[in-house]
């Protein structure tokens, strides 16, 4: 999500460093630096109660001293993934990766074409989806066995049944299947990437 409106209305006090797994955050950090040079953006990135509905989002409000904006994991949506009985991992670097790809969408200025309405996010969202995506592609050719499959069922999970904001189900999972081609099939440079899923998510 998008709204940076909703940033602001929560206090410090609303925002965790930790989830309380270590582990779980040990191997976060290590995910989210790769994504960070991937994509060449470096957010900051922590947690925060969702109690008002499980989300996770990106702001280019610079919220935690680090350049380029900030990645919020809500506690709520990360315990509803680590209950997937499925890859709950790949699962939540599938959500970061996507609100990665909004930091690269305020990063790049691509957001004035992608949503010159805050309102209608769609093609920021189809752009998201593609970033994460091409992550997904990266991650499966350096490790044959990463289940990069999850990345498009995880986002196809929250797409709804009609276009909305996020797009359906089959739309996410169609920008998802898209960037993971332009990485493993096309072997694209990530800078190539952001501009091919620019082109992509113009042309829906
Ligand atoms: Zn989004």
């Amino acid at each position: 999500m998008t709204n940076t409106a909703q940033v602001f209305a929560f206090g410090t006090e609303d925002i965790e460093p930790r989830s309380g797994n270590r582990q779980l955050d040990r191997a976060l950090a290590q995910t989210l630096a790769r994504l960070s040079r991937t994509f060449d953006v470096l957010p900051g990135f922590a947690y925060y109660r969702d109690s008002d509905g499980e989300n996770a989002l990106a702001t280019p409000e610079t919220l935690l001293q680090r350049t380029d904006g900030t990645v919020l994991f809500g506690l709520g949506m990360l315990r509803r993934l680590l209950a997937r009985p499925e890859h709950p991992d790949a699962s939540i670097v599938a959500v970061c990766a996507h609100e990665f790809g909004h930091i690269v969408g305020y990063k790049t200025g691509l957001i004035k074409q992608l949503a010159p309405d805050e309102n209608d996010p769609f093609r920021a969202e189809q752009h998201a989806d593609y970033l994460a995506g091409f992550f997904a592609g990266l991650r499966k050719l350096d490790r044959p066995n990463f289940p990069a499959v999850v990345f498009a069922t995880t986002q196809q999970s929250f797409g709804g049944s009609t276009r909305g904001t996020h797009g359906t189900g089959e739309e996410r999972a169609e920008a998802v299947v898209e960037g993971f081609k332009a990485a493993y099939e096309k072997r694209l440079p990530a800078s190539e990437g952001i501009q091919q899923g620019f082109q992509f998510a113009m042309a829906r």
